[in-house]
């Protein structure tokens, strides 16, 4: 996890004729009355961030009430060729599962036959982004995606097996910060169908890595480590030929202080001491190979390290950057799939003497998923898109659609569990064996609750952006409040951030949309004009919540979700409307785009209108206190007349 707050510092200094101090990383948030563990674990990751000057984006500038639309208007979409390269794959992929994987039989078995290992292989599922000089396919992001969402929308545990393998696996780290020797070992390898892995969670160090203690010991020569501790929940694990292993190495001495180094390591699952101890089962992902592997003085040559020492966090971290965008693109593959289910069945399924899709209470349902679809493949391949143009620092917005389209799903499985009432509840097997359709909302519910919480939980994600929409006023003014910087340098502060905060706030108040946009529909461009003006006061928002909590605002966190939220609907909204024109341009049939996209947008405005509502008014810190207290073994009647 990267902590609280980097920033568009560059749009920041445009904006400001005052050049604000620029505080080193770790003097930005006060760390100095933090408990030790707390502390050390802010540092590392506040040491693992990637401090870019201008990160170009557009979700982030959000934050500060810049509504850059020209960076995703015209809509970015994937280009006629680049598609034309993916098509021969993506039939190959549709038709291969279709004709060889069988969900239910994966999910009543808990495993995926070595046929489709083999199967998934030979057409090339296992290398998608590798480049072709490395035996990949060599294809864009755009068309990983749509891979994902062809996986997503037929079967969650292929999808995992195909997404752990190559988005977070050895073949992501590896693209991202590999040396050509270890592409030319390792890429051919995992495209070509052997399986890997990465292993960063342990026992005790989840949601907080910096905390963990798999312990890689240079040998007296430096020639080697010797690794020595266990990994837990490391997916595609009990399969996987190779693992990116994430180990912590000698810490080192920075500035007086002892820094922890975490160091990420190519390990080969055949090196002698490391065992995969224990296959983890789950309610859903029945199939999933997630495995407890063991290290018992496991040698690895300094020359698999990935990176440098001392980088391992920031591999981790980058490498999931990316690498959670193949999580919103299988979303918006399921959530296709249940939408479909649920048209069909409030289609058909009579009750009260019309189709239940014409009672408003299941209509309304379905109207969201509608809604939420169309979004959810906007933003995904909006960001896919400017992944593969390179266009500047997207962590935000990839962020932003794992966050968005995860939760969005499992809404979407819950309302179509509903929609299909009793037979929703009911496994395919039993549907299939009193003659009705085996259809698997149950088992697809079950796969797609744990996609809040692995590759960064939606509360991680939540700080993380949160972190990101700070950060900006950190760094103009947060060392006003750090208590760690010498008195000088706060007054200095003052100066300057005055200056700064004279010229931006007065900005903020200004009634102006997003200005002048060419061939945009009136319908979306009330909506972009809403989301312009939306940005200033979420801008605005923020600053009154800084000056009010000062250094403490990051504390808030029920507060800042709700700027959070408030920011991913304005960049859904955004893309929605984007995506929506782009279609039209296409010819799509206009009343079936612009109500879609319409409906989206002004259920997003009611969401934004209910997260404004919160910041003014909320019971967060009672909540806090009873929970506190009830943690502390108070309230014992709530714990009265159970078993
Ligand atoms: C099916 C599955 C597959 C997985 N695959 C992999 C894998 O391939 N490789 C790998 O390394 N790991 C993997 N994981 C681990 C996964 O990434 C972790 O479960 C996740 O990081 C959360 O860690 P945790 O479960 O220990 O929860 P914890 O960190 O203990 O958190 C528990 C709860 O507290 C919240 N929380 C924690 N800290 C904060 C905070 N500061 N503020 C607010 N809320 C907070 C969390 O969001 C969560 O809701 C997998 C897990 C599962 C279940």
């Amino acid at each position: 996890m990267k902590s609280p707050l980097e920033a568009p510092e560059k749009q920041i200094a445009e904006e400001t004729s005052a050049k604000p101090e620029k505080p080193a990383p770790a003097a930005v948030i006060d760390t100095s009355k933090m408990a030790k563990g707390q502390r050390e674990a802010l540092e590392l990751a506040e040491a693992a961030r990637d401090p870019l000057e201008d990160r170009g984006s557009f979700a982030s500038n959000l934050f500060v009430g810049r509504y850059d639309f020209d960076r995703i208007y015209p809509y970015p979409a994937q280009s006629a060729e680049d598609r034309t390269a993916g098509e021969d794959f993506l039939c190959k992929l549709e038709s291969y599962l279709r004709e060889h994987v069988d969900p239910d039989e994966i999910d009543r078995t808990g495993e995926i036959p070595p046929e489709n290992f083999k199967g998934l292989a030979e057409i090339g599922a296992f290398g998608i982004k590798v480049p072709k000089k490395y035996g990949g396919l060599g294809l864009s992001q755009c068309n990983y995606g749509r891979a994902a969402v062809l996986l997503g929308s037929w079967d969650g545990n292929v999808a995992a097996l195909v997404s752990a393998h190559q988005s977070i696996g050895v073949a992501q780290p590896l693209l991202l910060f590999g040396t050509e020797e270890q592409k030319q070992k390792y890429l051919p390898r995992v495209a070509g169908g052997e399986i890997s892995a990465f292993a960063l969670t342990e026992r005790h160090a989840g949601s907080d890595p910096a905390t963990m203690s798999l312990r890689a010991e240079p040998t007296p020569d430096g020639s080697e480590f010797i690794l020595n501790g266990e990994k837990l929940w490391c997916t595609n694990g009990v399969k996987a030929g190779v693992l990116v292993v994430m180990a912590r190495t000698p810490s080192k001495m920075v500035g007086g202080k002892e820094r922890k180094q975490i160091t990420a390591f190519i390990v080969d699952v055949d090196t002698p001491g490391l065992e995969v101890t224990y296959r983890c089962r789950f309610m859903g992902l029945r199939a999933l190979y997630n495995a407890v592997v063991n290290f018992t003085d496991v040698r690895v040559p300094r020359e698999n390290i990935i990176s440098r020492e001392g980088a391992g966090l920031k591999v981790a971290l980058t490498t999931l950057n990316t690498g959670r965008l193949t999580l919103p693109a299988a979303c918006a593959g399921l959530s296709k799939r249940l939408l479909e289910i649920s048209r069909k069945w409030a289609g058909e399924r009579i009750q009260w003497g019309v189709p239940i899709g014409q009672h408003a209470a299941i209509a309304g349902k379905i109207a969201e998923m509608a809604g939420s679809v169309f979004a959810m493949e906007a933003m995904t391949f909006l960001t896919s898109s400017l992944l593969d143009r390179k266009a500047g620092d997207l962590r935000i917005e990839t962020a932003m659609c794992k966050m968005w389209a995860t939760e969005m799903t499992w809404r979407i499985a819950d309302d179509a569990m509903q929609v299909r009432g009793g037979r929703g509840y009911e496994t395919a097997a039993s549907l299939a064996g009193r003659g009705e359709p085996p259809i698997a909302v149950e088992r697809f519910l079950r796969d797609c609750r744990v996609n809040t919480i692995f590759e960064g939980s939606s509360e991680i994600m939540r700080l993380f952006i949160a972190r990101e929409a700070l950060d900006p006023h950190l760094k103009v003014g947060g060392a006003i409040f750090n208590t760690q910087l010498p008195m000088s340098d706060r007054a200095k502060a003052v100066f300057s951030s005055g200056k700064f905060y004279a010229g931006w706030y007065p900005r903020q108040w200004m009634p102006n949309g997003a200005g002048k946009i060419d061939n945009l529909h009136d319908t979306l461009r009330g909506h972009v004009n809403y989301a312009a003006r939306t940005s200033k006061r979420l801008a605005r928002g923020l600053f009154h919540a800084m000056a009010r909590f000062g250094p403490k605002l990051d504390r808030e966190q029920l507060l800042l979700s709700r700027f959070v939220g408030i920011a991913t609907e304005l960049f859904a909204i955004s893309a929605t409307c984007s995506y929506a024109q782009w279609l039209l341009g296409q010819g799509k049939p206009a009343d079936e785009i612009l109500a879609l996209a319409d409906y989206f947008c002004r259920s997003a405005r009611m969401r934004i209108d209910h997260h404004f509502a919160g910041t003014m008014r909320n019971v967060d810190k009672r909540g806090y206190d009873l929970v506190q207290n009830l943690l502390a073994g108070k309230h014992t009647l709530l714990r009265d007349g159970i078993v």
